[in-house]
């Protein structure tokens, strides 16, 4: 919230008219016209979604897989640190942090709609030896692969809205600063080519993490990484999972 109410305060202070509390309902796509839930229309020369992996945007792209993040913030006094849990979900993982007495604990999985995740997030918080309320318990879906960046010429994408999340480790939030530097340079530029070249690069990348997040989560694999390589090899492997999962993030 902190982070969000910083961005908003960026953006009125540069002169953007901000529409508090109203959604996009519909568009002309023809017309390059945005209708909102209020009933307010608004003509774009440039349109670019950027309300994440279910706002309205995904309706004009092609649906994907998704994961689902949950996420529960408290206060507690806790050491500070970051712990980062495997095998509590099938190809996914848990997290608690905690930074000067606020507490994070979350989970992240492949989207299964079988799934009842909020009985998974109640067991992970069990084996944490807590007990805590799951009444402000949070989740939202952050996707699964890189969309098409710009359709009928003037509405890009950007942010979980374009795919810029690692779907290996659910960063999301430098690949949607990024998106959205490189869709205001495109636009300024009037050259559709950066945004198109920016978002052909992530999607090499993101093919290379989901390469591995399908790789990593095989048992067998599980079983070398964690009964083995975690025996051996303990602090390499804790260097790397501590660059993937929590420095790059
Ligand atoms: C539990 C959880 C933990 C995460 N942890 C991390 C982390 O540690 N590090 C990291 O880098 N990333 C993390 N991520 C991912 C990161 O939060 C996202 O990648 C990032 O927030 C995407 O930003 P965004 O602005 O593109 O989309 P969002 O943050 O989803 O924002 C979209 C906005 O669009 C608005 N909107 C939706 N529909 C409409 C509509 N019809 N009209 C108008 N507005 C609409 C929504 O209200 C929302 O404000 C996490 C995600 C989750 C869910």
């Amino acid at each position: 919230m902190e982070l969000d109410h910083g961005f908003f305060k960026i953006a009125k202070a540069a002169g953007i008219e901000i529409a508090e509390h109203s959604a996009v309902s519909s568009i002309d796509v023809g017309e390059s016209l945005v209708k909102t839930i209020a009933g307010d229309y608004f003509r774009y020369e440039y349109l670019v979604f950027a309300d994440g992996t279910s706002g309205f945007g995904s309706k004009l792209q092609v649906p994907k897989n998704r994961n689902i993040a949950m996420q529960i913030l408290f206060q507690a006094d806790i050491e500070d640190k970051i712990d980062i849990h495997f095998g509590i979900s099938k190809r996914g993982y848990g997290w608690v942090s905690s930074y000067h007495g606020n507490v994070n604990i979350g989970l992240t999985d492949i989207y299964d709609r079988d799934i009842n995740y909020r009985d998974l997030f109640g067991e992970f918080v069990k084996t944490l030896g807590m007990d805590i309320p799951l009444d402000n318990l949070y989740a939202a879906f952050t996707p699964i692969g890189v969309g098409e960046p710009i359709i009928n010429k003037n509405i890009y994408y950007a942010g979980d809205a374009l795919g810029a999340c690692d779907p290996f480790t659910l960063s999301g939030l430098r690949y949607g600063l990024e998106s959205g530097r490189a869709a205001a340079h495109s636009i300024v530029e009037n050259k559709p080519e950066i945004y198109n070249l920016f978002a052909k690069s992530l999607k090499r990348r993101f093919f290379i993490t989901r390469s591995m997040q399908r790789a990593f989560y095989l048992e067998p694999i599980l079983f070398m990484v964690f009964n083995i390589g975690c025996r051996f090899f303990g602090r390499m492997i804790s260097s790397v999972f501590n660059n993937f999962f929590v420095n790059k993030k």
